[in-house]
């Protein structure tokens, strides 16, 4: 989720004058005690322009059946300006303590991605690809602004990535410098990371027959479309991907389902499993869990702004798969 203020100029024009919290739609994960997930203030960064990466930190372990995730949020690749003019905000170390489950499974019925994020990268980045920048800003309005459709400008970088007012740089879409940093995708599958059910996230290059780790690589394209015609309410005009609602799931359109994933061997899955895939398109991050995600993920406090404190070290028990699904 991102929350960014002051996100003037181009945003004003479209928003008419409203400062713009870039949070979450405050939709129904389940609200279950304790999250883990925490943001530290320690060590601010000046941001700035960074041509060098910051001091990231990341420790990733299986322990028992979870797979557990700590991260200081740096970025450990070049990133952009921030503050820059549509995103005031500075890059500073984060306290991230995440788990989820070393042996996923997919669970009866989806659960849609809520004002949490989706995942976390292998670089201790998290996939964080909803807004909550509303038409007339007004959530109620149900329509929300795609970040990266075009048509509002949140600063993001080279790897569609900016920061949200207390510092956790995010990724919207695929994290390019991180994808370079690990030798590119064209020739191999690569795994940028983990959701918060647990099952891996691959870059758009998987391979083409997806039981067949010999078969050559292409890019998945995602099931989602641009519905056909004139938005019925709200802003009215065209359905021209502006908005998260502009856009519809048409089964088996592309390679990848609901989720955005496929089943299939990897690389690091050679008997394979389910995975997620980062799409050059809509909806560029999953927006759904094929799986439980754990509740170490779950965002808690004022929407956008960012998580608790800290808390028990030990995460809690993994989110239930109860939310009622999307209209
Ligand atoms: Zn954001």
């Amino acid at each position: 989720m991102c929350r960014v203020l002051s996100c003037r100029n181009q945003l004003h024009r479209i928003m008419v004058r409203r400062r713009f919290l870039c949070s979450f739609v405050v939709t129904p994960f389940i609200l279950i005690l304790g999250t883990v997930l925490a943001s530290g203030h320690e060590g601010t960064h000046p941001g700035g322009s960074s041509e060098e990466p910051l001091k990231s930190r990341v420790d990733i372990e299986i322990e028992g059946d979870f797979r557990l995730i700590e991260a200081n949020g740096l970025p450990d690749h070049q990133h952009g300006q921030f503050p820059n003019r549509r995103n005031p905000h500075s890059i500073t170390t984060q306290r991230y303590a995440y788990r989820v489950p070393a042996k996923p499974e997919t669970a009866s019925r989806l659960t849609y991605l809520g004002r949490s994020p989706f995942g976390i990268a292998t670089n201790g980045i998290p996939f964080d690809p909803g807004t909550a920048e509303y038409w007339q800003n007004d959530p109620d309005s149900g329509w929300r602004y795609e970040a990266l459709a075009g048509q509002i400008d949140l600063g993001v970088d080279e790897s569609h990535a900016h920061v949200q007012p207390n510092g956790a740089y995010h990724y919207h879409g695929l994290p390019t410098a991180l994808v370079a940093a690990l030798g590119g995708n064209s020739e191999k599958m690569l795994l940028l990371g983990y959701a918060a059910d647990g099952f891996p996230i691959y870059a758009p290059r998987a391979y083409a027959d997806s039981d067949d780790a010999q078969s050559e690589l292409k890019e998945m394209k995602s099931s989602y479309r641009l519905k056909e015609g004139n938005r019925s309410t709200g802003p009215q005009g065209r359905h021209d991907g502006s908005f998260t609602e502009d856009y519809e799931y048409i089964e088996e359109a592309g390679d990848l389902d609901e989720c955005n994933g496929r089943t299939g061997v990897t690389p690091e899955y050679p008997e394979g499993s389910y995975y997620y895939v980062l799409t050059e398109g809509f909806p560029w991050i999953p927006r759904a869990f094929k799986g439980s995600p754990d509740l170490s993920f779950k965002r808690r406090g004022p929407a956008g702004g960012g998580p608790g404190p800290r808390g028990n070290r030990r995460p809690p028990p993994p989110f239930r798969n109860d939310r009622p699904p999307r209209p």
